[in-house]
């Protein structure tokens, strides 16, 4: 193929057909252009752009370029939920078991961490046992007999997007509204879903920072998902600050096996937040669990209402039988749930833990969530670099969110940092995460937006 003219062509602005981009996916996939005009070709969209059936053609031929998974019949709806990323953001954890005993079958197939978006293949690494790579065989055996997994891509999945995100990355090509689209969604499609629910966040420690931005990439997704066969919706959701009350690998699985657990009592040396009762301390995250469970049962007409939807799915996590598919699914994937539940038991893995006082009485008006999670990955928690190790055992919890009172002898937040004086320097940083404020501020709200499927 002669991809410079194409190049050429797409710096000019005009439009390639969607065999011209399947062949050169193809052509790339199998090594033969080379990385530089790739590089070329990306920043040519970066400029220009691509339609929707420029972007449909590229993510469907980059989804195509390895093995898409294949399950058999069956009446559970293959469904799935994909989020940005953010702080504190462990959704999928307690929501693959719920989505299960809600009767789906979920191929969650997730990612990891870079800089300070924590990854959900990350938190669960940090159960003993725990296998997050498995083939796509094994992937298929394991939904149809547990009903979820939440595994990592195989090296044979969407190879495309792997070399096409390495390049973008190396030549400042990665914040391209169709680029972003097809590098998720082909990866969504590989796994042959009914129904998807994205979760797109905006916000100070979000992927796109404004509301504008992130609601022009939900639009994107949303219209390209369905287009390609996908019941896909998306919601935007705040991240200015954390979700739930932990951040940081292990404490995330501990919070999510709480909001799993609504018998879950509090632990003896939580802050009292004046107030709430035990079953709200992972309130918002179990609002965003049960939304995104909601808007799936309506996606596959399981529920005729959103509010109907709701209703069943709290029902659901509140029965405990998710919390009972959490064992077996992480079971199914090699954990030893005797050293898991060991684990679980303790207030902290981490050798030092400090407590955060706010030093005045008031309402917290701000938990900065870029700064919660830049401390984090400073303390090894997040990864500098792709190939960066990272500890599992650092973080924050008890994090008091705006509009809850503080007291002057309580907690805004504890940190479990590697040492005595790493915690120090950290709880001297998220001192300034939090406002206290005399009043009781106006508290913005999680979900802001549904993006319904547009009109092509
Ligand atoms: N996540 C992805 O998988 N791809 C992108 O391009 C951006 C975020």
């Amino acid at each position: 193929m002669n991809f410079l003219s194409l190049i050429e062509a797409k710096r000019e602005g005009k439009t390639l057909a969607p065999g011209q981009i399947q062949e050169f996916i193809r052509e790339f996939t199998a090594g033969n252009i080379p990385d530089y005009q790739m590089a070329a070709m990306l920043m040519a969209i970066y400029f220009r752009g691509l339609d929707t059936a420029e972007t449909t053609a590229l993510t469907l031929a980059m989804r195509d370029s390895g093995d898409v998974l294949k399950f058999p019949k069956d009446p559970r709806p293959l469904v799935d939920k994909h989020s940005t990323g953010g702080i504190g953001d462990k959704v999928s954890l307690p929501l693959a078991p719920l989505l299960a005993c809600l009767g789906f079958r979920v191929p969650m197939i997730s990612g990891r961490g870079l800089g300070i978006t924590g990854g959900t293949l990350d938190k669960l690494d940090s159960i003993p046992g725990f296998k997050t790579l498995l083939p796509a065989a094994q992937i298929v055996a394991r939904v149809q007999k547990v009903g979820c997994v939440i595994c990592g891509q195989t090296d044979k999945m969407v190879p495309a997007d792997k070399k096409i995100y390495a390049l973008r990355d190396a030549s400042g090509t990665v914040p391209s509204i169709p680029l972003i689209t097809a590098s998720i969604l082909s990866k969504k499609l590989a796994e042959n879903l009914d129904a998807l629910i994205l979760d797109v966040k905006f916000g100070c420690a979000a992927f796109m920072q404004t509301k504008a931005d992130a609601c022009k990439l939900a639009k994107a997704m949303v219209a390209l998902g369905n287009e390609c066969g996908t019941n896909t919706r998306a919601i935007l959701t705040d991240m200015n600050t954390p979700l739930g009350r932990a951040a940081g690998n292990w404490l995330e699985v501990k919070e999510s096996v709480e909001c799993l657990d609504s018998s879950a009592a509090v632990p003896a040396a939580a802050p009292k937040i004046a107030g709430e009762t035990p079953a709200l301390r992972c309130d918002d995250l179990r609002s965003l669990v049960l939304d995104c469970a909601a808007h799936l049962l309506v996606q596959t007409k399981k529920s005729k209402s959103l509010a109907a939807a709701r209703r069943l799915a709290g029902d659901c996590l509140n029965s405990g039988e998710p919390r009972k598919k959490w064992d077996e699914m992480i079971v199914a994937q090699g954990a030893d749930l005797k050293a898991f539940n060991r684990k679980l038991a303790l207030d902290s893995t981490a050798p030092a833990v400090v407590e955060i006082k706010p030093g005045k009485s008031g309402w917290v008006s701000k938990c900065d969530a870029r700064v919660i999670g830049e401390v984090i990955r400073d303390l090894g928690g997040g990864r500098l670099t792709k190939e960066s190790a990272i500890s599992y055992d650092v973080g924050v919890d008890w994090m008091a969110k705006p509009g809850e009172r503080v007291e002057k002898s309580g907690a805004l937040c504890r940190v479990h940092a590697a040492n005595a004086a790493q915690a120090e320097a950290a709880a001297a940083r998220l001192k300034t995460a939090f406002e206290i404020s005399p009043r009781h501020p106006v508290v913005v709200r999680l979900v802001h937006e549904v993006i319904l499927q547009q009109p092509t």
